[in-house]
């Protein structure tokens, strides 16, 4: 390709309508397809077989990049996402960095509010992708931040687009179509336990619905910290929260608590014995699939480890 032709393709880039970019990027291949991994050490029984998601394997980082990706992609689709839109939304993290990823290479503006705690090494890493921040109390936690959103939406419907995670189907039919498929073709086997945590609830919504279809007799495990005040980021303590609209309980056979201080050293042990780097969430997903598995002569337990552990080492 010679460079003026290269200049030209580049420059036809920012000049198509975002529906067009949209078609043309390669995100779509780049999110999801994550391997799935067989955990070796830790389960107490061989005939036990433990299966980790790896979403830390998605572009920006985490398994958030499938239904920001679908929800950007959706609003393109109606007509309510344009070039001229700013998106904003409320998130304690990785949809925030999944959309600011997003934002940038489609070419539209990002705006996040989050609780102010949020570590300080997600927040370089959001605004190294260029989002626009605005920080919410951190005793409100993410209800605190939607709140806030709410309000700014309200004010001036017209100019943003906003995804509203916690209500938005594209967020558990992005897990529905691709990471549940996914699964169900890596695993190869009949499932009999699936088990993850919830946050917006997209993550186990979307998967445990698509699973109960090609598994008919899996028992679906929801995990979720034990306390309103917790460390386990990205989770919700849902008796004491708002409950997202996309929340199906009845999707949840059994829902397990799990304390900070287990998931904490859950990771430890994922790192130490298994050479899996994850964040904190994955702990509480891997404490509560072992709590499963202490439980049963023989079974295939499948969980998600949302997102990897470098993003915690900082503080
Ligand atoms: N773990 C981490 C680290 C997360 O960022 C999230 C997203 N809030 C979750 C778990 C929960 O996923 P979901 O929002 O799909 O319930």
């Amino acid at each position: 390709m010679s460079s003026r032709t290269s200049f030209a393709s580049l420059h036809s880039y920012s000049a198509l309508p975002l529906r067009d970019r949209a078609n043309v990027t390669s995100l779509q291949t780049l999110v999801g397809n994550t391997p799935l991994v067989r955990l070796q050490r830790i389960p107490p029984n061989p005939n036990v077989e433990l299966y980790a998601k790896a979403e830390w394997f998605n572009p920006a980082g985490s398994v958030k990049d499938r239904p920001a990706l679908n929800m950007v992609l959706e609003g393109i689709r109606s007509g309510e996402l344009t070039e001229e839109k700013i998106l904003i939304d409320a998130t304690s993290g990785n949809t925030g960095i999944a959309y600011a990823m997003i934002g940038a290479t489609l070419g539209f503006r990002v705006q996040l509010a989050v609780p102010e705690n949020i570590s300080p090494l997600r927040r370089r890493i959001l605004e190294a992708y260029g989002a626009e921040l605005f920080f919410t109390s951190p005793l409100e936690g993410t209800d605190g931040a939607q709140d806030f959103v709410k309000r700014v939406v309200n004010k001036n419907p017209t100019k943003y687009f906003y995804p509203d995670q916690y209500n938005n189907p594209a967020n558990w039919q992005a897990h529905y179509h691709t990471t549940a498929e996914e699964i169900h073709h890596q695993v190869g086997k009949p499932i009999t336990h699936f088990v993850a945590g919830l946050g917006t609830t997209g993550t186990f919504v979307g998967i445990a619905r698509r699973l109960k279809e090609l598994h008919p007799y899996i028992t679906c495990v929801a995990v979720e910290p034990d306390a309103p005040l917790h460390g386990l980021e990205g989770l919700k303590h849902l008796p004491t929260s708002c409950v997202p609209g996309i929340f199906d309980a009845r999707l949840a056979d059994l829902t397990l608590r799990i304390s900070t201080d287990e998931s904490y050293a859950m990771v430890e042990r994922l790192a130490r014995e298994e050479g899996l780097l994850v964040g904190n969430s994955s702990g509480a997903a891997c404490a509560a699939a072992l709590r499963i598995a202490s439980l049963l002569e023989q079974g295939v337990i499948v969980s998600v480890f949302p997102d990897g552990g470098a993003r915690y080492l900082n503080g």
